[in-house]
């Protein structure tokens, strides 16, 4: 039988555990985990925080987390064995004497157990506490052992090039580089990891996965949200840095990447560089060409009436933070020399959705006459990564008749129809972490490359103030000039055709 993951003893510290990050994804992704029997024989987690509550509380509150956020509600059973595995720990980052006090808590755990457990330090917190964090675990001795101590950061890593570089100095001045896992969730998505199974497991695509077959390719990231509660931390960053740098550019290396020789981590990674570093570099003169900014209006949505984004709680009545962009990029290598990759994202959209659209090439040569060849359309396959999860391939075919008609058609394979359990990205990504895989997650030169990519933008974006913001309602596309974007080329963003296209089909 083949042998499932399963984590060795593990201590888990979650810096930030009264946080909205750990008690809407990571308890209850702790949870699942546990309920599949991928956690340790021993195993243990450590909230830690400023706000004072005891062990009790802190565990009162995780039950109401789970029955609120977790995929499997907390059953009196499994809650009953999990329950005592939760321990809160009061103390403030800042405060040195906190590491001693833990650092006695946790070896006397060991003790109890009879090992020295893993140790999984999770930093869930705001980015400027990187820095005291790693310099007091590595003073106090927390994480000594450079193969089982490990440390999860969450995004934003840096602000832009520069200060990810320093940033990565200085974590690996406490830990090396197998020991960091820089989080984006997004690679822990069953569909988005499917890519990788799409295309390397299946000999039929990659003799078309190149310039020669691919006309475009498009990766749209939309959310119907605003910025929500998040106003004062949107504000420093915008769609650039908050999807395009991180998310957006995961999606396109996967799609984009050569051939890996294995599954190893390096490997997988060092394919992903490539693709990174192959991205057309934009000129400043060449930025209003191709990349296009957005902030939205009020507006309504589902028959609300919404605010606009300069109206939103901790933003500037004045502010210049897109909540959209839209770029077109150019890979200067073999396979997709002049094949324009367009990537869009934005908050406050009509749907809220996330694909991947493969557009194949017309025809070479028409052999159906006139009218037959009405509805012919190229070859196009449509990966689906949320919440729709799907991948879609549509051909031509004869539409049944005494006539010679085409009409396109749709082959699709849907996850719902594969899983009922599918796990949520956040339990993939910590059981590799606790695995010590770092396939899944971004190392140092990847980060930075992906800064590198978008670095033009940035710079011309923040240098030059927009004149026409607020330029796109909530509830919409995103504004016009996104779709003259794509139209330079002659091409339409896929999602916006999509209801019509359905219509048609036989
Ligand atoms: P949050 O809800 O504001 O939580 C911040 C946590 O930091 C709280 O647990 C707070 O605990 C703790 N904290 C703040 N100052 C502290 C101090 N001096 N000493 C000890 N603990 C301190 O933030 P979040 O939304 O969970 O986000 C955490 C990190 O994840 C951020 O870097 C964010 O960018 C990133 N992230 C979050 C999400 C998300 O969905 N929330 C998604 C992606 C990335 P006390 O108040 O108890 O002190």
């Amino acid at each position: 039988m083949k042998s499932e993951k399963k984590a060795a003893p593990t201590i888990v510290v979650i810096f930030g555990g009264t946080g909205d990050l750990a008690h809407r994804k990571l308890l209850p992704a702790f949870y699942n985990l546990y309920l599949d029997n991928r956690m340790g024989d021993d195993f243990a987690i450590f909230g830690l925080g400023r706000s004072e509550m005891d062990d009790e509380e802190f565990r009162d509150l995780t039950f109401k987390s789970l029955q609120e956020f977790s995929r499997r509600k907390p059953e009196e059973e499994p809650w009953e064995a999990f329950n005592p595995t939760i321990n809160y720990f009061q103390s403030d980052i800042n405060d040195e004497k906190s590491y001693t006090e833990l650092c006695k808590k946790i070896e006397e755990l060991e003790k109890d157990w009879g090992l020295r457990a893993n140790r999984l330090f999770y930093l869930s917190v705001s980015p400027k506490f990187i820095e005291p964090i790693t310099v007091s675990l590595k003073h106090h001795g927390l994480a000594s052992d450079e193969d089982k101590d490990r440390l999860i950061i969450e995004k934003p890593f840096g602000y832009d090039k520069e200060s990810a570089i320093e940033l990565n100095k200085l974590i690996n001045n406490s830990f090396k580089e197998s020991q960091i896992f820089r989080i984006d969730h997004f690679l822990g998505k069953e569909t988005v990891q499917n890519i990788l199974a799409f295309r390397f497991g299946n000999a039929l695509f990659e003799p078309l996965w190149n310039r020669n077959y691919i006309d475009y390719v498009q990766i749209t990231v939309a959310e119907q949200v605003g910025v929500e509660d998040r106003g004062g931390y949107y504000e420093s960053s915008g769609a650039l840095r908050d999807m395009i740098q991180n998310h957006l550019l995961q999606i396109l290396c996967m799609v984009a990447m050569e051939a890996p020789t294995s599954l190893n981590a390096e490997e997988i990674r060092d394919r992903k560089v490539d693709v990174l570093r192959a991205i057309r570099r934009l000129k400043p003169e060449e930025v209003n060409r191709n990349a296009v900014r957005g902030q939205y209006a009020e507006g309504w949505m589902e028959g609300q009436k919404v605010p606009g984004y300069r109206e939103e709680k901790e933003v500037s009545e004045t502010s210049n933070t897109e909540t959209f962009a839209a770029i077109k990029f150019y890979l200067d290598n073999w396979r997709w020399q002049n094949v324009p990759f367009y990537l869009r994202t934005g908050k406050r959209m009509q749907e809220k959705t996330s694909s991947v659209t493969i557009q194949f090439k017309p025809v070479p040569h028409a052999t159906f006459p006139g009218e037959a060849s009405d509805n012919l359309m190229p070859n196009k396959l449509t990966i689906n990564l949320q919440p729709q999860m799907d991948i879609r391939l549509r051909f031509m075919v004869k539409r049944p008749g005494l006539e010679m008609n085409l009409n396109p058609a749709e082959m699709v394979f849907n996850f719902d129809s594969c899983s009922s359990n599918t796990p949520e990205a956040y339990e993939t990504l910590l059981l590799d972490a606790m695995l010590g895989d770092t396939t899944l997650f971004m190392r140092s030169d990847q980060v930075e490359e992906a800064w590198d990519a978008i670095a033009t933008v940035l710079e011309s974006w923040e240098q030059r103030e927009s004149i026409n913001f607020p330029n796109y309602q909530a509830g919409s596309w995103g504004p016009e000039n996104a779709e003259a974007l794509i139209a330079q080329n002659g091409h339409v963003w896929s999602m916006n055709i999509h209801k019509s296209e359905k219509k048609k089909e036989c």
